[in-house]
């Protein structure tokens, strides 16, 4: 099966300059491959700085990559082409729902505009009916009830939720989340990720899910993918990434997660206060030779400094990035992780 949007060995590099004028080159986001089919969640999970919102805003055709390529039904995305076509296919969710709605135009108003993008023969009679729809789909109800309020009158769950309406006025078939719950209360995150698992699955809708919280990534998605200072590091299953997880650095985040069963609870400094124990994340101007996490890494090998570890399939579509699982010490990481 063909996925609906992929990113095929993609980086993105950054020229930026300091105070003095001199420039360098920020590796954001190096090799990345990731498939997203329809009716299914990816969850892409990282610390800030790991590369998961680039990857995101590369899907989104918000950069182009500066080497590899997007792929839409199988196709190449061309560089440079029209990114307004694109974008009826393909929306991105923001993690602010105040930034990305205009605080002076009504509910209905901020619909409307997609709609009219959506197709410009609708009437207005029409754009309204779908409208309610739309809002009604996101279960904001009665729909009606909502077209005429403006953003600062809604919470900031029912926000997001018009969001994800406007989002799907163009009957997009993908849906990227950048941390969609995250500045949301903790006591309405459960019902966004079920809106979120009700779209793709029921709608088959494909959809990325970036977020810093693995029990979020848990209970929403299919699939994982960890990347580490700009790199893909594991994917596969979630109940093989989470449940079992084949590489230190997953492992590091499975047990640095205060509950892995309590959804959307961890805050950012929670998910990652033990792995920031081991120090800062690196550099993407000089990454670290090798392994980028050998540094901080407690199983690192000599080799680990001196040669980028290959991928390892590990069967069901699982997959590590580890030198451990080449030297057969996959074992030493944990007793029920799996080894090549
Ligand atoms: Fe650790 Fe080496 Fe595996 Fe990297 S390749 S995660 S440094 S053991």
């Amino acid at each position: 099966e063909v996925a609906v949007l992929s990113a095929v060995d993609v980086s993105k590099h950054f020229v930026v300059r300091n105070a003095v004028g001199n420039s360098s080159v920020v590796r954001a986001v190096e090799h990345a491959s990731v498939d997203l089919h329809a009716g299914r969640i990816v969850a892409v999970v990282g610390e800030s700085g790991s590369g998961k919102t680039t990857l995101a805003r590369l899907l989104a055709r918000f950069y182009e990559p500066t080497q590899g390529q997007i792929r839409l039904d199988g196709a190449p995305v061309a560089k440079g082409s029209a990114a307004r076509g694109y974008h009826q296919q393909v929306q991105l969710i923001f993690q602010d729902p105040f930034g990305s709605l205009n605080p002076v135009h009504r509910v209905r108003h901020n619909l409307d505009r997609a709609l009219r993008i959506h197709d410009r023969r609708l009437g207005r009679a029409e754009r309204r009916r779908r409208a309610v729809e739309l809002l009604e789909r996101v279960s904001l109800t009665p729909g009606e009830d909502f077209l005429d309020k403006f953003p600062h009158e809604l919470s900031g769950g029912q926000r997001q939720r018009v969001v994800i309406a406007r989002a799907l006025a163009v009957a997009p078939k993908v849906l990227l989340g950048d941390e969609p719950i995250s500045m949301l209360d903790v006591s309405i995150r459960l019902e966004m990720l079920n809106l979120l698992g009700r779209l793709s699955r029921e709608e088959g809708l494909a959809m990325l899910y970036i977020t810093h919280d693995i029990a979020s990534a848990r209970y929403v998605c299919d699939d994982v993918v960890v990347m580490y200072a700009g790199q893909m590091t594991e994917g596969g299953p979630k109940d093989r990434v989470i449940g079992a997880p084949a590489h230190p650095y997953t492992k590091l985040l499975v047990e640095s997660s205060p509950d892995p069963d309590r959804v959307g609870t961890t805050s950012r400094d929670d998910q990652f206060a033990d792995a920031e124990a081991l120090g800062e994340p690196p550099s993407l101007i000089e990454p670290p030779t090798g392994c980028r996490f050998h540094p901080r890494c407690p199983f690192a090998m000599s080799r680990c400094a001196e040669e980028e570890p290959p991928r390892t399939d590990l069967g069901d579509g699982h997959w590590s990035r580890c030198w451990l699982h080449q030297v057969g010490r996959a074992d030493e990481i944990g007793a029920d992780t799996y080894s090549a």
